[in-house]
């Protein structure tokens, strides 16, 4: 009953959205192009197509980075970048969906200060594509959001890796785990952060709470940008000091060493971490 009541109640709301934008009509919150059709995101064809690509190969086989390596395209050396090689990283796997491009930068603005709530479910999604690729099934018995803090979460009213992270643990038929990792330093008020800044920003800056059940778990950990990689990092090492048997972290874009810098108009970008 409850659930017809929805469904009509999205229906609705679908009609309402599709007469909005004839009586409205909407830019695209990527390219500012007239929107022709009612939609739940409000991005155009030619901005949802480009949203929806792959990384470059091949890719580290630990963090996914895309590594340039003549020895590795060739197939002569194990696909394994050299963060990985100096055991950087605490993560077991980490994985991404696609480039950190601007129109990228722009769609994940929107999911952090637009309010466009579905959109969360469009990348949780296009996670879902990004896991059936993988060689390997994925097992895991939880899938944990990176945690914002709580005067972050208290200002913003949500968490932008939960939005994804939610939806993502729905369709794939794994427990939603949120509470098991909070932040427990806020972040620097400092937008842009360099390299190493990120790094000590968010060292020692997660624990897993203190209730939480952790040991022998196996743990999906979402995040919207992999950047350098420090906030998976980190989360990973609280969820493995507790007793976590598996962490892989999944995140909807990368940055890579060619992204373009932010261009104005979105500045405050803060690349997830
Ligand atoms: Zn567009
Ligand atoms: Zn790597």
């Amino acid at each position: 009953m409850a659930q017809a009541a929805n469904s009509l109640r999205s229906h609705f709301r679908g009609m309402c959205e599709a007469l909005a934008s004839l009586v409205f009509p909407a830019p695209c919150r990527i390219c500012a192009q007239i929107l022709d059709t009612g939609s739940r995101i409000p991005f155009c064809h030619p901005c949802m197509e480009a949203l929806q690509q792959t990384l470059p190969e091949p890719q580290c086989s630990r963090c996914g980075r895309p590594i340039v390596s003549t020895a590795v395209a060739g197939g002569i050396s194990q696909p394994e970048c050299h963060l990985c090689r100096s055991q950087v990283y605490s993560f077991d796997l980490a994985r991404s969906y696609g480039a950190y491009t601007p129109r990228m930068a722009r769609a994940i603005l929107q999911l952090k200060y637009g309010n466009v709530a579905p959109l969360g479910s469009w990348f949780a999604r296009r996670l879902t594509l990004l896991i059936a690729r993988q060689p390997d099934p994925f097992v895991a018995d939880a899938v944990v959001p990176v945690p914002l803090d709580h005067g972050r979460m208290r200002e913003r009213g949500f968490n932008q890796a939960e939005l994804i992270a939610r939806p993502l643990a729905h369709l794939i038929g794994i427990p939603f785990r949120s509470y098991l990792l909070v932040r427990t330093r806020p972040r620097p008020c400092q937008l842009r952060l360099t390299r190493r800044e990120r790094w000590e920003t968010v060292r020692g800056a997660y624990a897993t709470h203190k209730m939480a059940q952790v040991d022998k778990l196996r743990v999906i950990l979402v995040d919207d940008v992999f950047t350098t990689g420090a906030t998976l990092d980190a989360c990973s090492r609280a969820l493995k000091e507790a007793g976590a048997a598996r962490v892989v972290g999944l995140t909807v874009a990368r940055a890579l060493l060619q992204s373009p810098a932010p261009e104005a108009g979105w500045q405050d970008q803060d690349f997830g971490e």
